[in-house]
């Protein structure tokens, strides 16, 4: 078989890695410079902000054996951060299953599992089209023909734009929901210790901060703060002024630091438009015929449920 495979995130990667371990030809197509979609880090001279997942949690076996092999081949570690919680003014430890990251940064965990796929970068796909069999249409108006199936791990924004308008199950990807959230990086020049490594916080316009420097193999003496602003918040200023919603996060941030964050030498804001599931299918992956949608959103997010549901695809296909 010759499957196109659209996005290389963690999704796409895993479908990749389980249909090749099965004897398929697999290429993969992503709009973005680099390979890993949200499991991503951003640099900004000696400052490096993981500003798209911040660590996962591991609970099915299958995912637990790739994991213990990627931090036998040292890309992910453990991260016992100093975890707490902010809920109505009270301070709590922030429990929950052990979290892993990938070392030395986030997008190390996608690198090291694209190693020896066929994967075209800078390749945004406007259109899937069946004919006799599989044509991918791209917006620099080239095309890719001759695939026996395809597999999207897009976000379902971006898969109802591109899938066939007959895909089986266009109902499920177009009611499929995404939050938007706000990523402010904050780059000083020691690391702050504030006695937390992550704050989470409710009923706030942000809900998440993390010393990036204080993960496991980064450069611990220089601060690289990432905040995210919370999922309702940021729904509803999804067009805001950026200066105006980065104003409204510092002040935010600053507070909860304990320290004045305005005049820090790096600041920046990224907006993800589709960041967590809001409306999920709840299932694996989508199966039409010989095309199946895939990605985190399909079970409701993050990255196990993303390795999860491209595997699920390749398995479809298999
Ligand atoms: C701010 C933020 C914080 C998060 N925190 C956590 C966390 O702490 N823990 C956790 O487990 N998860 C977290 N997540 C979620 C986690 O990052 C995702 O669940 C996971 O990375 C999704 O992987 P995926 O492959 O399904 O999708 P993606 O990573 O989104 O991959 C989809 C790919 O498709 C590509 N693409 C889109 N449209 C096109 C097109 N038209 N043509 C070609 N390519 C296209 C994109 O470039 C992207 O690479 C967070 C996400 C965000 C944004």
């Amino acid at each position: 078989m010759n499957i196109a495979i659209l996005g290389a995130g963690i999704s796409g990667l895993s479908a990749a890695r389980e249909l090749v371990a099965n004897g398929a030809k697999v290429t993969i197509f992503d709009k973005s410079r680099g390979v890993g979609g949200r499991m991503s880090t951003r640099y900004a001279g000696d400052w490096e902000f993981d500003h798209g997942a911040q660590f996962f949690t591991v609970q099915d076996p299958d995912f637990q054996v790739e994991i213990d092999n990627a931090i036998e081949a040292d890309v992910v570690a453990p991260w016992a951060a100093r975890a707490l919680y902010l809920k109505t003014g009270e301070l709590s430890a922030d429990t929950g299953r052990d979290r892993y990251v990938a070392t030395p940064r986030m997008n190390s965990l996608p690198k090291y599992w694209a190693t020896g796929l066929d994967i075209e970068l800078g390749r945004r796909i406007n259109r899937v089209v069946q004919g006799e069999n599989w044509t991918l249409e791209f917006e620099d108006e080239t095309s890719v023909s001759g695939f026996d199936a395809v597999i999207s791990t897009l976000p379902p924004a971006q898969a109802r734009l591109v899938l066939p308008v007959n895909f089986k199950h266009m109902t499920s990807v177009v009611s499929a929901e995404m939050h938007v959230c706000f990523c402010l990086m904050i780059g000083v020049s020691e690391a702050v210790d504030t006695g937390w490594d992550t704050l989470r916080v409710k009923d706030l316009p942000i809900d998440w901060i993390a010393m990036n420097n204080a993960k496991p193999g980064r450069i611990a003496n220089i601060g690289s703060i990432v905040v995210h602003s919370a999922p309702e918040w940021s729904d509803l200023h999804v067009a805001a002024d950026r200066d105006w919603v980065q104003d409204v996060m510092l002040k935010s941030a600053s507070a909860l630091i304990g320290m004045p964050l305005d005049q820090a030498p790096h600041i920046a804001l990224h907006r993800w438009l589709y960041s967590s599931s809001k409306a999920s299918p709840d299932i694996a992956c989508l199966e039409g015929d010989k095309i199946v949608a895939a990605g985190d959103w399909c079970l409701g997010g993050r990255v196990q449920r993303a390795w999860l549901s491209g595997r699920a695809a390749a398995r479809a296909l298999l």
